[in-house]
């Protein structure tokens, strides 16, 4: 899954708006944010087989680091205990603990669509649904994600609403490209473009969410 993991970020936020979204897009992220250096550095494996998704050409056979059930676990546990200490704003247990779930959220939404390539445990009993066989439905999923964790968001009250629908719909543009579009040109390329992705994402995210702020400080000054 690649922009769908945006909407439980949106979510979060609701839940615990002293989170910045930046964080929290970053949050939803980290098991790939992880696997892109992994990747080039060779300590993770992918290779680009065409065909073997109906919708994605990556054969994502060796990933236990970041992608298995258990290195899930470990990283929303590492991230709990990492924010604890580093978070001083608002309610930090509560915040600590949402931050976690939005990483864990990511192995839950990939175990929907990838093919059985997620281990449970090491590199051993893996699992996926594989609803990128089916890419019409795994986009609508991305798309519905992507928008119901927004249509959230907007429910805390001022938010840029237009230009995060715009984001949005940029985002979605680029996973159309990615499902629908020529496969990359490596495994390298694959892992060089989702980074630059993700932190070009939580930059733009963390511009977007400034004048909310500021906004609100107008109002609270009222
Ligand atoms: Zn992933």
């Amino acid at each position: 899954m690649f922009v769908g993991h945006y909407g439980v970020s949106f979510a979060a936020k609701r839940v615990a708006p002293t989170i910045p979204l930046w964080a929290l897009f970053v949050a939803v992220q980290l098991l790939d944010v992880f696997w892109a250096p992994f990747v080039l550095v060779g300590i993770e494996k992918v290779r680009i087989v065409p065909g073997i998704t109906a919708s994605n050409p990556f054969d994502l056979y060796y990933m236990p680091y970041t992608h298995s059930l258990l290195a899930a676990l470990l990283w929303s546990a590492g991230t709990l205990l990492l924010y604890r200490l580093l978070a001083t704003r608002g309610p930090v247990g509560k915040a600590a603990l949402v931050v976690a779930l939005a990483v864990f959220s990511h192995w839950i939404l990939d175990f929907l669509v990838h093919r059985p390539d997620l281990p449970l445990y090491d590199n051993t009993a893996k699992v996926g649904l594989g609803l990128w066989n089916v890419p019409a439905l795994a986009f609508a999923l991305e798309a519905g994600l992507l928008f119901g964790g927004m249509w959230l968001y907007f429910g805390t009250g001022l938010v840029p609403r237009l230009r995060m629908v715009l984001f949005g719909l940029v985002r979605l543009a680029i996973q159309a490209y990615v499902f629908f579009g020529p496969p990359p040109a490596s495994d390298k390329a694959a892992a060089w473009t989702a980074l630059a992705s993700y932190a070009v994402f939580a930059a733009v995210v963390a511009r977007l969410e400034r004048p909310d702020r500021a906004a609100r400080q107008r109002v609270n000054a009222l």
